[in-house]
């Protein structure tokens, strides 16, 4: 399947559909999950065109891997959830592909936080 140029996140990375940004750099996108599952619940998205880990793994550059991999430390410690800033941890989650119920086709992590979070899996 290739990318889905009309996706909610394409939307918001042109700027036709808001968002609460927390952060963002050249590459990366960081914003607070409409439905929030956690008392902090943001997702971390790349700019370019990617629609799972799979594809961006492959294909992007290493300046988009980079960059996209320091934003995740970056927005922990801004959130006050990593460990180094004194939280108490958190779970960065991505689904690729129709079993992993990925919703929405353009990569995003979550990263979850602010309670005990439990067993990854439900059985
Ligand atoms: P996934 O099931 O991994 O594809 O997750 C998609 C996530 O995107 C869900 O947690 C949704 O709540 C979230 N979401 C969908 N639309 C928006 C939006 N407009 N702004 C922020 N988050 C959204």
């Amino acid at each position: 399947m290739s990318y889905d140029d009309q996706n909610i996140f394409a939307k918001i990375i042109s700027g036709e559909i808001p968002c609460d940004k927390i952060y963002e750099s050249e590459f990366t996108i960081i914003f607070e999950d409409i439905r929030p599952q956690a008392p902090s619940h943001v997702l971390i998205i790349p700019r370019g065109k990617y629609k799972d880990i799979n594809d961006f793994s492959k294909n992007a550059n290493n300046d988009e891997i980079l960059d996209l991999n320091k934003s995740i430390s970056i927005v922990a410690d801004k959130l006050g959830v990593s460990e180094d800033a004194g939280g108490n941890g958190y779970r960065l989650i991505t689904n690729a592909g129709k079993d992993s119920h990925q919703e929405v086709p353009h990569l995003h992590f979550h990263l979850v936080a602010g309670k005990p979070l439990g067993p990854l899996l439900v059985k």
